[in-house]
């Protein structure tokens, strides 16, 4: 089903939303666009280009209580609210989709879950993100929306794709339209080459590339944390000093950190910088390849406009392209 909206109605059409979302969009603060929830005097910035903050806060928390407790009573947390995520261009809903997979296949996360299966997901054709590569990964087009929203002139059609996605049109803001049914999709072009860059990443970490990059990489961990898809987290027990209350909390973690591998006793597995560096780009460009098909990568080009050290992901891989 297709409906229009005139593209100054946009602000009420979502005041009208926000009665049942909390709705998470791109937006405008203070010279840079990020996903927020949006606010009635929030401008949307549907042709985003690149956001500050990836949208799997809204999903995964930075820190989050998996159970408090006092006494022998042990509580874990509930969720009730409908979310939305409101104007995803099309990398970012790919990257949705990857950290989907990692979080409910095999085994169900209930923390992601119980956030995830009460978010609706609505599309925008968007711009070109900055620093993006996405078109040269050959990536599949994104599955999850539940509603995709076009620009035409001075209106936005809406294009249902969802059975529950029908209620987002029905209000007085929007009207129905004869337009054809489209897709979003990510352009294809100058695609690299995995095999060869899965080659290469495969010799292991003692490749003079990796001891190069070691040399300028900060172990910040930046890196992960502005990635859409970066998932790994550290769980941490808070007692409080009487022992009988406290909590559990899942906080945000980066495998390219010091002691990410460190286990009891001292013991790291991956100790030296370039080893850490190497599996980064092995995890996303190796490993996901070789378990999903697709790389754990959509090409947003995040993690090049915040690291520290200007280290350029597409600049590695096609160094790995070339050496493969
Ligand atoms: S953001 Fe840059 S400096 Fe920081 S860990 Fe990642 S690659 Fe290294
Ligand atoms: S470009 Fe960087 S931040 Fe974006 S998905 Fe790939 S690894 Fe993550």
């Amino acid at each position: 089903m297709a409906i229009v909206l005139a593209k100054d109605d946009l602000g009420g059409y979502l005041e009208h939303l926000c009665h049942r979302f909390v709705i998470y969009a791109p937006i405008r603060k203070e010279g840079t666009i990020t996903f927020s929830i949006w606010h009635s005097d929030d401008e949307v910035v549907l042709d985003y280009e690149t956001t500050n903050t990836p949208l799997k806060k809204s999903l995964f928390p930075h820190s989050e209580p998996l159970l408090t407790y006092l006494d022998d009573v042990v509580t874990t947390p509930t969720f009730d609210l409908d979310l939305m995520v409101f104007g995803i261009n099309p990398q970012d809903a790919r990257a949705l989709e990857i950290l989907d997979e990692a979080f409910l296949k095999p085994i169900e996360d209930t923390h992601y879950n119980r956030r995830r299966k009460r978010m609706y997901v609505v599309g925008y054709e968007g711009a070109k993100m900055e620093n993006s590569f996405g078109e040269r990964l050959g990536l599949p087009s994104p599955e999850n929306l539940d509603m995709l929203i076009m620009s035409e002139g001075d209106k936005y059609v809406l294009q249902t794709i969802t059975d529950r996605a029908k209620d987002l049109v029905k209000n007085g803001f929007v009207k129905a339209a004869n337009t054809n049914e489209r897709k979003i999709s990510i352009e294809e072009n100058d695609k690299l080459d995995l095999e060869k860059i899965m080659s290469f990443l495969d010799k292991g970490p003692d490749q003079p590339i990796w001891h190069e990059l070691a040399k300028k990489c900060f172990a910040c961990g930046v890196c992960a944390y502005v990635c859409p898809i970066c998932h790994c987290f550290d769980v941490e027990d808070r007692p409080s000093i009487s022992g009988d209350s406290g909590d559990r909390r899942r906080c945000w973690d980066s495998c390219m950190l010091a002691d990410f591998a460190q286990v009891a006793g001292g013991a790291n597995f991956r100790k030296g910088r370039h080893e850490r560096i190497h599996n980064w780009y092995h995890h996303k460009f190796s490993r996901a390849v070789k378990e999903r098909g697709v790389p754990d990568c959509v090409g947003c080009g995040r993690c090049i406009m915040h690291c520290p050290a200007k280290i350029d992901i597409l600049g590695t891989i096609e160094k790995c392209e070339e050496l493969g």
